[in-house]
């Protein structure tokens, strides 16, 4: 009975007219009319009062949090995307701001567990998909090679080296994935030290000129590159950097000879590294993606020369934990210039 303001209302009205008529009563010289009249006044004007009072500030509020609680418990959440209760002094009110920001946070919850179930999902899809490739290419080589082929020395040989090849690729992706994994979950921790940078990039050129030799590629330092240059980071994790920037610069080269340069500068605190080369370009609409895990401008052409499409991504992980981002400056068929600065030592 006493769960709506109407009720409450009409029950507390009606007593304050009937205390109003006894006092009344008590009066001499009050005619009866008189008595109607200020009881019915006095009810109506109670009623009024009291109702606009207990809709307005008590149970307006109440139902409004127990709309929300009733939401709350059917696990929805869009009334947080709805404007924000106001501030106010009401007690009502307040509480149910406080409902209100619970909600938000647990909105704020449920939204990054959908996107990590979601990134998740969609990792274990692109790594399942990479994975097949090399390793349906070595058992078919193998099965061949067991129904018979292996009777034939040249056959034998040259699947041997296919086979051989496709888990070399498969080592190459583990690999990576694990490097990828550990820098995401931030098992990795950088380990900065002093070293030369000039001096490491000399040792990288060193790692491709066997293989730069015999493909008509020359790398080179740039004509006004700095030399002896001491740069703070982890060296091994730079290393790899570089590795990997060279190592596409000559992967995603264009016919004829392939100049791959890398130039370093002094910006006083920092210096700034840029790996060119004179290759097929990368087109601009691909720019923004190829940092993605598994992006490929060129599927085929990428898989053909090995990669495993972590390459950029874990050269933007390593830079992004020195506090450190890549540029990319390209144009198709021109060549591409991946663009980096390390704190001086
Ligand atoms: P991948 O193992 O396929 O080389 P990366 O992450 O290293 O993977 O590179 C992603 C993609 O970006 C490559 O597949 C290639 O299409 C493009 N790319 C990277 N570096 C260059 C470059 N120097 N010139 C042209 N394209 C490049």
């Amino acid at each position: 009975m006493l769960t709506n303001s109407k009720n409450v209302s009409l029950l507390l009205a009606l007593s304050i007219a009937l205390i109003n008529l006894a006092f009344l009563s008590l009066v001499r010289d009050v005619s009866a009319n008189a008595l109607i009249v200020s009881t019915v006044i006095s009810f109506s004007a109670s009623y009024i009062l009291i109702y606009s009072v207990l809709e307005f500030f008590i149970f307006g509020e109440i139902n409004k949090i127990y709309s929300i609680l009733d939401k709350l418990r059917k696990d929805d959440f869009s009334f947080v995307e709805n404007k924000k209760p106001g501030k106010t002094k009401n007690i009502l009110s307040r509480i149910n701001q406080e409902i209100y920001a619970y909600a938000e946070i647990k909105q704020q919850e449920i939204d990054e567990l959908k996107k990590a179930e979601a990134f998740r999902r969609e990792f274990i899809a692109d790594i399942s998909h990479e994975l097949k490739t090399p390793i349906f290419a070595a058992q078919g080589f193998v099965h061949t090679l067991l129904d018979g082929a292996v009777k034939d020395k040249h056959v034998r040989t040259r699947f041997l080296k296919k086979a051989a090849k496709s888990l070399d690729g498969l080592d190459r992706l583990v690999q990576d994935l694990l490097t990828i994994s550990q820098m995401e979950t931030g098992i990795v921790k950088m380990d900065p030290e002093k070293f030369d940078i000039y001096e490491m990039v000399r040792e990288v050129f060193d790692q491709f000129d066997e293989k730069a030799d015999s493909r008509e590629i020359k790398t080179c330092f740039s004509h006004n590159c700095v030399k002896n240059i001491n740069v703070w980071a982890d060296r091994q994790r730079i290393y790899q950097v570089m590795v990997n920037l060279v190592s596409n610069a000559i992967k995603y080269k264009k016919e004829g000879l392939a100049i791959v340069e890398v130039h370093i500068e002094d910006l006083g605190k920092q210096a700034e590294i840029a790996v060119r080369d004179n290759g097929v370009g990368i087109p601009q609409e691909h720019i923004k993606r190829i940092f993605e895990r598994f992006y490929r401008v060129e599927k085929s052409r990428s898989k053909d020369k090995g990669g495993s499409g972590l390459g950029l991504s874990i050269v933007k992980h390593i830079l992004e934990a020195h506090k450190s981002a890549i540029k990319v400056y390209s144009k198709p068929g021109e060549g591409s210039e991946f663009r980096f600065k390390l704190d001086k030592s």
